[in-house]
């Protein structure tokens, strides 16, 4: 099987691969950078991820675009609230932003763009819509896109806007979902509010059309593939549908790729319901980057992922559990010789892997043919029947899993230090409950790792698992006897 993919636009799965050469062209909504990123948004960014990370190993090359919105409702109103420009306001958020995806081991897309660095081209296209008799102008200078002008408008939502009131208009960035109106393209300045000097006149653009002028700017007129949560389809990528079209007239893009939401503890999060949690937030409570990756990869894009401290507790077992059978594995001293039985299993499960990502991406029965490999490999190591030939092709058959995964890699404790001092420095460290949710066992294993990472000569990390295991209240002793360590 290749790779088969959901399209919102079609309403099936389907066979993808790029349409012009080996390289895929696709865009994904990055992060309005007003706030620290929430769980929720990384849950989608996690999926994405996984997409690129899935389409390199099996063999495309890659040109995904994201954008940074830096220019929104919300930004505006809160830069002058705070008496910042909008960029002083932005950056902090976009440096977190940067931050957190290193964090959750996000790749890089091959592009990030920002809104406020595309101006000129937003109002070009804007332009160009109102010769075609798509946009129109009203007293105040402001555009918007004239809807009824675009039969189409709905294909993406599957919405019937058939009783729509025509010209009725719309000018804040985001609406109900069941409102079709004329969007606003461009906003004419408002007494006291940031603007920018343009072709067509001063004022700011509104969120829809920065996707399309810069997706097209980034990757042509017609691209493979665009993602982002499932809110976005409506009105956020249906506009962008209606815009691109309507400039190009040829179709914007091939598939649709959208990531059902993430509840957490079966509820929408929300600041009021108090089940709001940013990365840091969760970081500052103890839980570990990676097992945080593992909860929001491991539920397929598809489904929705309800999150619960439950599933991030038993995420992190199973984070640990791969690790320790990776070293087992590494450190083992087996006789030489090879077993076939491992050197299949070791095969059927790269396959296995394989065949669940190309089916929409199933993660969830990728991570269980791995699981079982580790179950029956332990077995078979406890009965000392693993030769020195079998580590390779197991090795290897982890490799591959990181390679999409990406949890392996022990620098969590890193990360966590790093969120501390963020939080110290911004005067969060009071939010911080890492001091009680060290367990013995944490401890134990953190004093194993310090202790190697010094035998290794690894002085900057001994130090900084010091330096964890102090700020959660743990003093690390090393006697004559070895090491001991204590609570304060
Ligand atoms: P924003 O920063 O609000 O523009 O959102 C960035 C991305 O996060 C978009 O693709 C959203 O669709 C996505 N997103 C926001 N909330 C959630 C959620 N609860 N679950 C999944 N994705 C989300
Ligand atoms: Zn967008």
């Amino acid at each position: 099987m290749s790779l088969h993919l959901y399209n919102t636009l079609s309403g099936k799965v389907e066979e993808f691969s790029p349409a012009t050469d080996n390289t895929v062209r696709m865009y994904a909504c990055g992060p309005t950078v007003y706030d620290y990123g929430h769980i929720g948004n990384f849950r989608t960014f996690v999926a994405v991820d996984i997409l690129r990370r899935f389409l390199r190993q099996s063999g495309f090359g890659l040109n995904h675009v994201m954008n940074i919105t830096d220019v929104d409702d919300k930004i505006i109103r809160n830069a002058a609230q705070q008496e910042k420009s909008v960029d002083e306001y932005t950056k902090q958020y976009e440096e977190a932003f940067l931050e957190d995806m290193q964090t959750l081991n996000l790749e890089r897309p091959e592009k990030m763009v920002r809104a406020t660095e595309h101006i000129e081209e937003m109002a070009r296209f804007i332009q160009k819509l109102e010769e075609k008799g798509f946009a129109y102008k009203t007293e105040d200078g402001s555009y918007y896109f004239s809807i009824a002008k675009f039969p189409e408008y709905g294909k993406l939502s599957k919405k019937d806007f058939g009783g729509m009131e025509v010209g009725a208009r719309v000018d804040v960035d985001e609406y109900e979902k069941d409102n079709a109106r004329d969007f606003a393209l461009w906003k004419a300045p408002k007494e006291g509010e940031a603007f920018w000097e343009s072709p067509i006149g001063p004022g700011r653009p509104g969120w829809h059309i920065e996707c399309s002028a810069m997706s097209i700017k980034y990757l042509g007129e017609s691209f493979d593939l665009h993602a982002g949560g499932e809110d976005l389809t409506f009105p956020h990528h249906e506009n962008e549908i209606a815009q691109s079209e309507a400039l190009t007239g040829k179709q914007f893009v091939h598939l649709w790729f959208h990531v059902r939401f993430l509840l957490v503890e079966g509820k929408k999060m929300s600041k009021s319901e108090g089940n709001f949690f940013t990365l840091r937030d969760l970081l500052l409570k103890g839980h570990k980057p990676s097992a945080i990756r593992y909860l929001l990869a491991s539920v397929p894009y598809t489904r929705q992922l309800n999150f619960t401290f439950a599933g991030l507790e038993q995420a992190a077992h199973s984070v640990q559990r791969l690790r320790d059978f990776k070293s087992r594995l590494s450190m083992a001293n087996l006789p030489a010789g090879k077993n076939q039985v491992v050197q299949d299993l070791a095969a059927h499960t790269q396959l296995q892997m394989r065949s669940s990502l190309d089916d929409d991406l199933n993660t969830a029965q990728a991570l269980a043919a791995v699981f079982d490999m580790v179950r029956e490999m332990n077995t078979l190591a406890d009965r000392g029947e693993l030769r020195q030939d079998d580590k390779a092709p197991l090795l290897a058959t982890l490799e591959k899993f990181d390679e999409i995964f990406a949890v392996l890699g022990d620098d969590d404790t890193e990360k966590m230090t790093r969120a501390m001092e963020w939080a110290k420095a911004h005067g969060k460290a009071g939010e911080s409950s890492l001091t009680a949710t060290i367990s013995d066992e944490d401890a134990e294993r953190l004093v194993t790792e310090r202790n190697n990472a010094k035998k290794a000569r690894d002085f900057a990390r001994s130090d900084a698992i010091r330096k964890q295991l102090a700020d959660a209240g743990i003093v690390v002793e090393d006697t004559k006897d070895g090491t001991r360590w204590k609570r304060k």
